[in-house]
C-alpha cells in the first residue's frame, strides 16, 4: 500500500476538531479561574440478511447505526461502492485531543460481502480492504466502551465515545470507520448519509449532522464529517430557527437551571458571535451538546470541558454548575467555529497554532462578555492580571511554543500557559491598532479582514500560520509584530 497517502490523511484529519482541555475550577478559591476551553466484553454476533443497511445510490457512504435494545449494544453497518483498483483503505477511529486509544473500540469488524478480505497495515490507524473492483461492500462492527471513557471530572474522557444505561454520546472522530479510496485527493468531497435502527421513538438517535426526513445527511470533506456528534437516549431537545440559522441544543441531567434558561443563553452567545464576525449567514447552523460530568466530592468545585467540532460542540459541566460556567463555556467554545475553524487550514498540525485559537478565543470571549454585561469591568481585569501573574509563575516560563505544543496534553501547566500566552498577544494587538488608528480600528478589524481574504480565495488561501497573522497585524500598524510575537508566543 502507499505509505504516504494514508497517514497524510490522518494528520489531515486532526485539523477538523479543536479539543480544549479542562479546567478544575475550585470556586472556593477563585471564581473566574477557568482556563477551559477546549475534550469488555464483545459477543459474537450473527449478522441475517435483515441486518443489510439500505441501499447505496446516490450516497458514496451509507452508515447505520443500530442499537440493540435487549443487551444494550451498539453496532455500525457501512455500505458502499468499493474503490475500481479493488482495495479501499479503511481509517479507524482516530485521536483526538489527547485521547489515542479510540480504534481499540472497534469490536468484530467484518466484511459481510463476499470474497473480500481486510489486512492491517503499517498504520495501525489504517486497514485494507480487498475485493472485486467496483464491487458493493457491506461492513458491520461493534462499538465497545473504553475503560478510559468517562465522566469524571478528574480524567479527560470526554473525547471517547461515552456508553452509560440511559445515553450515548459519541463524536464521529472516535467512532466511526471511514473508507476511502485516495488521499491523494485531499479535496474530494463524501456525500454520506447516516441513518438509525432499533433505537425507541421516544428517545431517537440525534446528530450534529442535518436531518433529512428520517436520516442524516452530509455532503463535503471527510474531516467535516468525522467532526460530527451522535447522541441517543434521555438527551431533551431544543431547537429554534434565527435569521442566520438554526440553533439545537441536546441536554440531559439536572441542572441548576431550567433548560429554557440554558438554551437562552446559548441563543444569546450564538447570536452575539454572529453579529461579531459580520458575516451575514443564513445557514450558519449550530448543534451543541450538554452533559453533566459527575459530581467533585467537594461541592464547591465546578469542572467544565468543551470541544469544537464542525458546525457543533460538545460540553460538558459538574452538575453545580454556576451561571458564568455556562456563559463562559458556550462564548469560548462557540468562538472556536471561527479561531481557528474558519481561518483555513493549518500549516502546523497538533498544537502549534493553540495559542491563537485558545488565546483569542478567551480574549473575545471576555470582551464580548464584559460588552454585554455579562460580567464587570472588574471581573474582565482580573483575568489579565491572573493570565500575567501566571505566566511569571509558571515552571514552564522558558517553554518555547512548539516545546508547549508537543505536550500540549501531557505536560501539566502547557495548556494555561499557551491560553496565557495568546491572550497576552490579542491584548497587545489589539492596544497598538487601536492607538494606530486613532480607534478607528481594532484586533477585531483585522481578523475580519483577514477572514474575509480566507474565505475569498477559498481553496487557494493560505494555509493559516504565525507568519500570516504577523503579516497582517503589521498590514493594520502594528509596528513590531514579529518581536512582540517572538517576545509573548516565543
Ligand atoms: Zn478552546
Amino acid at each position: 500500500m502507499s505509505d504516504l497517502i494514508p497517514l497524510k490523511m490522518i494528520i489531515y484529519f486532526f485539523n477538523g476538531t479543536y479539543a480544549c482541555n479542562n479546567l478544575t475550577n475550585n470556586l472556593k478559591i477563585d471564581m473566574n479561574k477557568i482556563i477551559l476551553c477546549f475534550l469488555y466484553i464483545s459477543l459474537i454476533f450473527n449478522v441475517s440478511a435483515g441486518d443489510v443497511p439500505p441501499e447505496t445510490p446516490p450516497f458514496k457512504l451509507n452508515y447505520e447505526i443500530e442499537y440493540e435494545a435487549k443487551n444494550k449494544h451498539y453496532f455500525i453497518n457501512i455500505h458502499f461502492k468499493g474503490n475500481t483498483t479493488g482495495k479501499t483503505f479503511l481509517l479507524l477511529p482516530s485521536s483526538w485531543g489527547g485521547s489515542t486509544t479510540a480504534h481499540l473500540g472497534i469490536k468484530q469488524l467484518t466484511s459481510l460481502s463476499d470474497n473480500t478480505t481486510i489486512e492491517t497495515t503499517e498504520n495501525k490507524l489504517v486497514y485494507a480492504l480487498n475485493h472485486a473492483p467496483d464491487q458493493s461492500i457491506y461492513l458491520r462492527y461493534q462499538l465497545i466502551k473504553l475503560k478510559n471513557s468517562s465522566l469524571s471530572p478528574l480524567v479527560v474522557g470526554t473525547r471517547l465515545p461515552i456508553f452509560d444505561s440511559k445515553f450515548m454520546h459519541w463524536p464521529g472522530i472516535t467512532s466511526l470507520i471511514l473508507p476511502f479510496n485516495s488521499m491523494s485527493d485531499e479535496n474530494e468531497k463524501f456525500t454520506i448519509a447516516v441513518r438509525s435502527k432499533g433505537f425507541p421513538e421516544s428517545q431517537p438517535l440525534r446528530s450534529s449532522l442535518p436531518a433529512k426526513g428520517d436520516y442524516f445527511e452530509f455532503n463535503g470533506a471527510a474531516e467535516d464529517f468525522l467532526s460530527s456528534l451522535f447522541v441517543a437516549g434521555d438527551y431533551r431537545f431544543h431547537q429554534e430557527s434565527t435569521q442566520y440559522g438554526n440553533i439545537s441544543l441536546a441536554i440531559r441531567g439536572q441542572w441548576p437551571f431550567s433548560d429554557k434558561l440554558i438554551f437562552d443563553r446559548l441563543v444569546i452567545t450564538y447570536k452575539q458571535q454572529r453579529e461579531f464576525w459580520q458575516q451575514n449567514l443564513t445557514d450558519d447552523d449550530l448543534w451543541v451538546s450538554l452533559t453533566p460530568l459527575e459530581k467533585h466530592q467537594d461541592d464547591n468545585v465546578v469542572s467544565s470541558r468543551g470541544s469544537g467540532l464542525y458546525k457543533s460542540f460538545q460540553t460538558f459541566l459538574t452538575p453545580n454548575m454556576k451561571q458564568e460556567s455556562i456563559n463562559f463555556l458556550f462564548m469560548h467554545e462557540g468562538f472556536h467555529h471561527w479561531l481557528p475553524g474558519q481561518f483555513g487550514e493549518q500549516e502546523t498540525h497538533g498544537q502549534k497554532m493553540s495559542w491563537f485559537g485558545e488565546g483569542f478565543s478567551n480574549y473575545y470571549t471576555y470582551k464580548l462578555q464584559l460588552e454585554s454585561g455579562q460580567i464587570s469591568q472588574g471581573e474582565f481585569d482580573k483575568f489579565f492580571i491572573q493570565a500575567k501573574a501566571g505566566i511569571k509563575t509558571s515552571p514552564l516560563l522558558k517553554w518555547t511554543n512548539n516545546e508547549l505544543a508537543q505536550k500540549f496534553f501531557t505536560e501539566l501547566g502547557s495548556i494555561d500557559l499557551i491560553h496565557w500566552r495568546g491572550l497576552m498577544l490579542a491584548e497587545e494587538w489589539d492596544k497598538e491598532i487601536q492607538q494606530v488608528s486613532n480607534n478607528k480600528q481594532s484586533l477585531k478589524d483585522m481578523l475580519i479582514a483577514l477572514l474575509n481574504q480566507q474565505r475569498l480565495l477559498n481553496k487557494d488561501a493560505e494555509y493559516l500560520s504565525a507568519e500570516l497573522l504577523i503579516t497582517h497585524a503589521e498590514k493594520f500598524g502594528v509596528k513590531n509584530a514579529k518581536q512582540t510575537f517572538d517576545m509573548i508566543i516565543k
